[in-house]
């Protein structure tokens, strides 16, 4: 079961063309990758806890869309340890993890929703890109998140703003672990379950 960790903005730097090429990524779009692989490998696995373990299992092209519909690439990095089979996937701060729509547009979008009841449609008169359907869902799947109940748009503002901005849409089968130390008292290390958390590095 792969765990979504996110790591700083500074980790990621446009690719260079060969990159670009390889990847068959337009001219248009901007690809990111990671500046130096060392910076992001996790020195240790966040399930079984194992050092030194994690190695390079794959680099995979995501792609990440703004609130206008611009289109960035990332390719991101998924390191398997090789102890237990976990894998992670390591993403820039900017992405979404499990979701095309990039952080900033879906908290802008939730924000709204929540502070005015209405979907966001423009903003400074320029159209917004996710349509209606999509922000009534992710406005769903938050409310999900906070359990039952019916809370006020208070309560859910100040959820929002305890959530790390990449995974304030989770799905069931994630559970959040945004303080936890690596130690034997770390969640993952007692379920399967998928795990969104901050990267842990050296
Ligand atoms: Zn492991």
């Amino acid at each position: 079961m792969p765990i979504y960790c996110v790591s700083e903005n500074t980790f990621y730097q446009e690719a260079p063309a060969e990159l670009r090429t390889f990847y068959g990524v337009p001219e248009t779009a901007i690809l990111y990758a990671v500046k130096d692989v060392e910076s992001i490998r996790p020195f240790a696995c966040h399930k079984c806890g194992a050092r030194h373990y994690m190695v390079i299992h794959q680099y995979r092209l995501r792609y990440s869309q703004n609130l206008f519909g611009m289109v960035t690439y990332i390719i991101v990095v998924r390191f398997k340890c090789t102890y237990c089979g976990t894998t992670i996937t390591v993403i820039p701060c900017f992405a979404h993890c499990n979701h095309v729509y990039d952080a900033q547009a879906i908290s802008t979008c939730l924000g709204y929703l929540i502070a005015t009841g209405h979907v966001l449609r423009k903003i400074d008169g320029v159209p917004v890109c996710p349509s209606w359907w999509l922000q009534q869902r992710w406005y769903k799947d938050f409310r999900y998140g906070i359990g039952f109940g019916n809370p006020s748009s208070e309560e859910m503002s100040r959820y929002m703003s305890h959530q790390r901005r990449q995974s304030v849409l989770l799905h069931k089968n994630y559970v959040r672990m945004e303080a936890y130390p690596p130690t034997e008292r770390n969640p993952s290390l007692h379920h399967g379950l998928r795990v969104a958390m901050p990267l842990l590095v050296k």
